[in-house]
């Protein structure tokens, strides 16, 4: 079977009921073999098995369901409010009812008005009658429009057509309205779609043709004018400039960009004209995977929100039950009139209905993923959200992390020439093997072996080492560099090497080993800089409530002291193999239950897995961090860990707030309608109302 994906923005996509309703109207065409539907961004994932079914009829059969696919990469816009069918049918519902109210105050028959009351409640619940009754059919649920539909057509039967009207216009506009206040938490993703220009000027041919980003392949050559927005991932051919990545990374300080450097879609060019050629196709660019990762992000639900959801699925069917029970056992017990209790439960029903409380969470949650991508911040869920709000304990990587930027080679020796003519020699060695690295180490051996104007010596057969050194050989026999563990883990003698080790250790360098099986033969020490900001962010870290900051490390004790001194770190734990530091993580998640690791996610990537929110740093670029890591941060900026981290705290208030204000508006319109208090009408009102209020307060995570 050949499985192919296509990825699609569909129209009249916007909640769980579409969502299932798509779902079914799929489910047993052949030729699917998975489905993925993210609602609140419109969107449909579809592997399908392209021997039997080709994306044009995929299309087509979206089309049949009522879910026309849209070409772009636009999200899906919503219809104008007056082409919108459930704006219509609710506000045909509202004139519906004025019309029979006034046609009652100018004394016309009752069955007049009567049969306008029941029109506009016909043509109000339309749309939320239809999911009331798909919902309870298919899915077998209870749910809140179930509940609204219930209530009008008992009040309707009790001769309080009017009221029953009400109910259902009120509900009706809010739900369409509804769906356009949600709009406005899409404007965070939107945000970053209109970052890319629409079109490139590429060379081809040697004439400059502009043309759709879409059509942009991996190898032409674009041009950027100063001042214009990168329409792709790519690599500087000409000119130099400093670009502004804040869009894509949330860095502020622009970044110079000379040929052969890296730059992103969505940054923005500065002063000179660049050349660059295209390492990305556009769906496959830094900002459209950004955007892809949110999108998907949103539908990853957190534990509350899945908690809400079973709540909410017991807690309906029981609201109606009570409602039954109250209109049967109310006049039984406290007398009074039959129809009078049917009305209290019919006003129950209707004020128990958990509308405010189900989208607390959502609406917060997609408002939150927004605003920190925006700020190069991707959290990949719902879930990470809610742990990272909970972390005490952050445990961190040390080279990469910690310290940043370039390492520089301090001291070379050899010891088997204590002159240092040799010297030169450990160098061109340790080079050619460093030069297969990616390490910070190896580059920094790298450029100082080129500074001294010595080639590295062709090796073979190069093999990384993770988070020890690195191996190769060399005219048939094995040579390394690393760190001294790994020749001790070797069995290798360290004979010579101890003294030079102690004291180039004692100064705080890290000291790298290059030798055989005989032992090392010289060795390199390099001084690795604490990032300038490093110890004012972890200052805030602390500050956004992290109790404990762990240093993980593979570098020796000494090195690893001399560091956390500078910056404020609680405890070390040195001379870590990466199993180690995995265990470590572990050990540290069973002390303290929640704990974070921030690494770069490719050296780290076990560790970051292990933690219970894996955090990389500098993830722009390395498609292996932003996959791997639970919270990406973008720029290689630790500023943004507690930026991360007090987003989330600032989230979950949010939630919590909400969570309680929709409490207390259902306990009060409970009472009030078991007392009798509240009418239909006053019960929707209020419930609407806490609604919005609700939704407004979920937007205000658009903001920071
Ligand atoms: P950290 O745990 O501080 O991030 P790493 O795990 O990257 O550090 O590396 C731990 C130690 O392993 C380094 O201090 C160094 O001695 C050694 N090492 C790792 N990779 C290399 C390499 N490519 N070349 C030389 N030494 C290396
Ligand atoms: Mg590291």
């Amino acid at each position: 079977m050949d499985t192919k994906q296509v990825e699609l923005r569909v129209a009249n996509l916007d909640c769980d009921h579409d969502a299932s309703a798509l779902a079914r109207s799929l489910s047993d065409y052949p030729g699917l073999v998975d489905l993925k539907i993210y609602p609140k961004s419109a969107k449909v994932k579809i592997s399908y098995d392209a021997d039997a079914v080709d994306p044009e009829t995929l299309k087509q059969k979206l089309q049949q369901s009522g879910f026309p696919s849209q070409e772009g990469r636009a999200l899906a816009e919503p219809p104008a409010l007056w082409r919108n069918a459930k704006v219509l049918t609710s506000v045909a519902s509202g004139l519906l009812l004025l019309l029979g109210w006034l046609l009652n105050l100018a004394a016309a028959p009752a069955s007049v008005s009567t049969g306008l009351y029941v029109a506009a409640i016909l043509s109000g619940g339309y749309f939320f009658g239809r999911e009331a009754w798909a919902a309870l059919i298919f899915e077998h649920e209870i749910g809140i429009e179930l509940l609204m539909a219930v209530a009008a057509v008992v009040a309707a039967l009790m001769g309080e057509v009017a009221e029953g009207a009400i109910l259902v216009f009120l509900y009706s506009i809010s739900e369409a309205a509804e769906g356009y206040t949600e709009e406005k938490t899409r404007s965070a993703i939107k945000a970053l779609m209109d970052l890319t220009p629409k079109t490139a000027l590429v060379r081809r041919e040697g004439r400059e043709v502009e043309i759709p980003v879409e059509d942009v392949q991996v190898g032409d050559v674009f041009l950027v004018k100063p001042g214009q927005a990168l329409a792709t991932d790519g690599q500087v051919v000409e000119g130099r400039s400093s670009v502004n990545q804040a869009p894509v990374t949330g860095e502020s300080v622009p970044v110079e960009k000379e040929p052969g450097a890296t730059v992103f879609a969505g940054s923005i060019n500065g002063q000179g004209p660049l050349a660059v050629r295209a390492t990305k196709s556009f769906v496959d660019n830094t900002i459209s995977r950004i955007i892809s990762m949110v999108e998907e992000a949103q539908e990853r639900k957190g534990q509350s929100q899945r908690w809400i959801e079973r709540f909410g699925a017991h807690y309906s069917p029981a609201v109606l039950a009570l409602g039954f029970f109250i209109a049967l056992v109310g006049p039984l017990l406290y007398g009074g009139d039959w129809s009078d209790w049917v009305m209290r439960a019919t006003v129950f029903i209707v004020a128990a209905a958990p509308c405010a409380l189900v989208i607390s969470i959502p609406i917060t949650l997609v408002a939150t993923l927004g605003t920190g991508a925006r700020n190069g911040v991707l959290i990949k869920g719902g879930v990470y959200v809610e742990e990272l709000a909970r972390v005490k304990v952050v445990a961190m990587d040390k080279t990469g992390t910690l310290t940043g930027g370039e390492p520089a080679v301090t001291d070379v020796l050899s010891l088997n020439d204590p002159a240092g003519h040799a010297a030169q020699e450990i160098m061109a060695l340790a080079a050619g093997i460093e030069q297969h690295s990616e390490h910070p180490l190896a580059q920094a051996i790298v450029r100082h072996a080129q500074s001294a104007g010595r080639a590295p010596v062709p090796v073979s057969d190069v093999r990384s080492l993770t988070g020890a050194g690195i191996s190769a050989r060399l005219d048939g026999r094995a040579v390394y560099v690393g760190s001294p563990a790994l020749f001790q883990r070797l069995h290798l003698p360290l004979t010579g090497a101890e003294t030079p080790i102690e004291w180039l250790q004692g100064e705080g360098k890290t000291v790298v080993l290059v030798g055989d099986e005989r032992g090392p033969q010289g060795v390199i020490a390099l001084r690795d800089t604490v990032r300038p900001n490093a110890p004012q962010a972890l200052q805030s870290l602390h500050a956004a409530g992290i109790a404990t900051i762990v240093m993980l490390t593979g570098d020796n004790r000494r090195t690893a002291q001399s560091v956390a001194r500078e910056l404020g770190i609680d405890e070390i734990y040195a001379d870590l193999t990466p199993a180690e530091k995995v265990a470590k993580v572990r050990q540290l998640a069973d002390r303290h239950g929640h704990v974070a690791m921030v690494g770069d996610g490719v050296n780290d990537a076990p560790a970051l897995a292990e933690a219970t929110v894996g955090i990389a740093m500098g993830a722009v670029g390395t498609d292996v961090a932003l996959e791997t890591a639970d919270v990406a941060l973008m720029a290689d900026d630790l500023d943004k860990l507690a930026y991360a981290v007090r987003l989330a705290k600032r989230n979950q208030t949010v939630v919590r707030q909400n969570l309680v204000l929709s409490a207390v508006v259902i306990t009060t319109l409970v009472i009030g309608a078991v007392a009798g208090l509240f009418t239909l009408p006053v019960a929707v009102l209020g419930h609407e109302i806490s609604e919005f209020v609700v939704i407004g307060s979920g937007l205000r995570m658009l903001r920071g």
